[in-house]
């Protein structure tokens, strides 16, 4: 097996849909409820687990942490840390988990995902499903979004 040449290409950020997007308010992945000054912070619609959000790196491309300065750097994790807060206290998780992979899309950002005391796998990485399954309710989503945003206005 060997990483395709497609992948080098989208590390060096050519095609790269996270510098593309822009800031949007949603994705088709999620619904944006924190906007920082180097992040996005979007809960996912797809019903893997209440509560799983991603942050994304908004500055120039960069696949690794290690790319950004001393100031950038913080300045990221410090806003990971901040909505991983707000993730806390809404929603009560017995652990949080923190996943920055970008085996499939290598532009920075950073998994955030609750583990609750009913878990598929206590102890364990959490097993993502290989493909998505549908997506959460509607209703769920929204007024998560809705009081994630309050507890960081
Ligand atoms: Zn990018």
């Amino acid at each position: 097996m060997e990483w395709p040449a497609s992948f080098y290409a989208l590390k060096r950020g050519e095609g790269c849909e996270m510098c593309r997007q822009g800031r949007p308010d949603e994705t088709r992945w999620g619904v944006r409820f924190f906007a920082g000054r180097v992040s996005d912070a979007y809960l996912q619609r797809a019903n893997i687990q209440r509560g799983y959000t991603v942050v994304v790196w908004r500055g120039r491309h960069v696949a690794e942490p290690t790319e950004l300065s001393t100031t950038d750097a913080s300045a990221y994790w410090l806003e990971v840390l901040r909505v991983a807060q707000a993730l806390e206290t809404q929603l009560k998780p017995v652990k949080m988990n923190y996943n920055v992979l970008g085996n499939s899309l290598p532009h920075l950002h950073a998994h955030i995902i609750p583990r609750y005391a009913d878990d598929p796998r206590p102890g364990w990485p959490f097993p993502f499903p290989e493909h998505d399954p549908p997506p959460i309710d509607d209703h769920v989503l929204h007024e998560d979004v809705e009081a994630l945003r309050r507890l960081l206005a």
